[in-house]
């Protein structure tokens, strides 16, 4: 396995059940069929790299499953000219889709090991156009706000209002809510033009939990 180009058959079959379960965002799909999700997950387990399902990245952590990846980027409604912040690099699976989808991508991971491998692979794939950092993602990026799409890819018990604020008008936030093992939600938050915010149920969710400091 190369890591570079996609095992054709496996990859296939994700995409057809990514839109048997709902996915329409051709962008999406396009984008998740040219990423080889095998570069983001342990060697041992390349081969159940399109599965449908989470698997452990090291630190305790695990990459989301596609579909649940495949309906958090579609949600956020990107456009290329769009500035996006997330919080949970992880193994950078996401983060590399953000930047298939997005102008720029400002990604914050606690754990300095998982940015640091996310890094190398989002370089191994020519990524560039985002910025990474290690800290504490509950209090955003205050300095590279306003952001037109957040995604947090771990989930804190409440929605931290510093993700709230740091959002521009008309921006997007998709954030898990909820005690781990628990049911949790997904959430879109989205701001208006005159800085309302309006709040729907996108469904439920199993995330690690948003540690802050
Ligand atoms: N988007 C990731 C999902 C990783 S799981 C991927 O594609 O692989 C969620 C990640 O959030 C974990 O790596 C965890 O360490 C990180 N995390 C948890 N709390 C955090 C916080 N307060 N700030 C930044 N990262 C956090």
């Amino acid at each position: 396995m190369t890591g570079l180009s996609p095992n054709p058959i496996r990859m296939k079959r994700m995409l057809t059940e990514l839109e048997e379960r709902g996915i329409r965002d051709i962008r999406v799909l396009d984008v998740m069929g040219k990423i080889p999700r095998e570069l983001f997950v342990p060697k041992a387990l390349a081969r159940e790299a399109y599965d449908n399902a989470a698997l452990p990245i090291g630190e305790n952590q695990t990459i989301s499953q596609p579909l649940v990846v495949a309906k958090m980027s579609e949600a956020l409604q990107l456009k290329p000219t769009h500035k996006v912040l997330e919080i949970g690099t992880g193994c950078g699976y996401q983060a590399a889709i953000l930047c298939k989808l997005a102008r720029r991508v400002y990604t914050i991971e606690r754990f300095e090991s998982l940015s640091a491998n996310a890094e190398k692979r989002l370089a191994t794939l020519g990524i560039n156009n985002y910025v990474a950092m290690v800290g504490d993602g509950s209090k955003g990026w205050p300095q590279q706000a306003p952001f037109d799409a957040i995604i947090a890819t771990a989930a804190p018990e409440e929605v931290p209002a510093a993700l709230l604020e740091q959002l521009a008008p008309n921006g997007t936030l998709i954030i898990p809510i909820g005690e781990q093992n628990k049911r949790q939600e997904l959430v879109r938050y989205t701001k208006n033009n005159a800085g309302e915010m309006s709040k729907n149920l996108l469904g439920y969710v199993d995330f690690v939990p948003l540690v802050s400091d």
